[in-house]
Order: C-alpha cells, then structure tokens, then sequence
C-alpha cells in the first residue's frame, strides 16, 4: 500500500474495519510515517470527540442550551413584561368599568351626571 492508499484508509483502520493484513501493513507504515500518525491522531481525536458528543447526556447539553437562551432574553423579556402588565391593567379598567355599569347602574348614572355637571359647570363658568 501507498501512503496515499494508507492515509484514505486510516479512518476506517482507526474504526477496526480492516483484516489484520492491512491493519499490519498500516500499522508499519505509521511507525515510519509522521504524517498519517499525526493524521491518525486526528481522526482518534475526532471519533473521541464524536463519541463524547453522542454519549453526553442530552438533557445536560439541553439545559445548558436553555441557560444560555435565558441570559440572552432576560433582558428582551423585561419591556415585554411591562407591556403585558400595563395591558392586564389597561383590560381590568375596562372590564371594571363593564362591571360598574352592568352592576351598579344607580353609581354610574350618578357619575356621568357629576361628569355632565362639572362639564356644565366648566361650560357655565365661561
Ligand atoms: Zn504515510
């Protein structure tokens, strides 16, 4: 085999898909051959790395994932917050005022003519 022949099948050596006759022969040649061992290691730091990838717990990777999204919205979710808050209580006016006049229609007659009477009044004092 040729170097060139060895370095393409240095992945499938590191993964032990060979026959031990071109494991040997590949073996030799990586004693004497400083590229395809330094290309070996990569390959073994690949896999390593692949392999450490696949067997770390997902849900840590998750939470991890999940941590960092929550450090970049915190500070977007504030304003959002606020909006939310001002609308709940913009909706609880209103539906309060709903409730005023459905409910006590005796105090909203009362109301709209003190309001009708202020207006009179500023009206009146021009
Ligand atoms: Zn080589």
């Amino acid at each position: 085999m040729t170097h060139e022949e060895i370095k393409e099948s240095l992945s499938a050596y590191s993964d032990g898909q060979l026959g031990p006759e071109q494991a040997g022969e590949i073996a030799a040649h990586l004693s004497g051959c400083t590229g395809c061992s330094a290309a070996l290691r990569e390959l073994g730091g690949l896999s390593a790395g692949v392999k450490q990838a696949l067997s770390a717990s997902a849900p840590a990777a998750m939470k991890e994932r999940v941590l960092a999204g929550a450090r970049v919205k915190k500070p977007l979710l504030r304003p959002a917050a606020l909006l939310a808050g001002a609308l709940a209580a913009l909706i609880f006016a209103l539906l309060a005022g709903v409730a005023a006049k459905r409910f006590m229609p005796a105090m909203f007659a009362q109301v709209q003519g003190m309001i009708n009477g202020a207006a009179g009044a500023l009206g009146g004092g021009k």
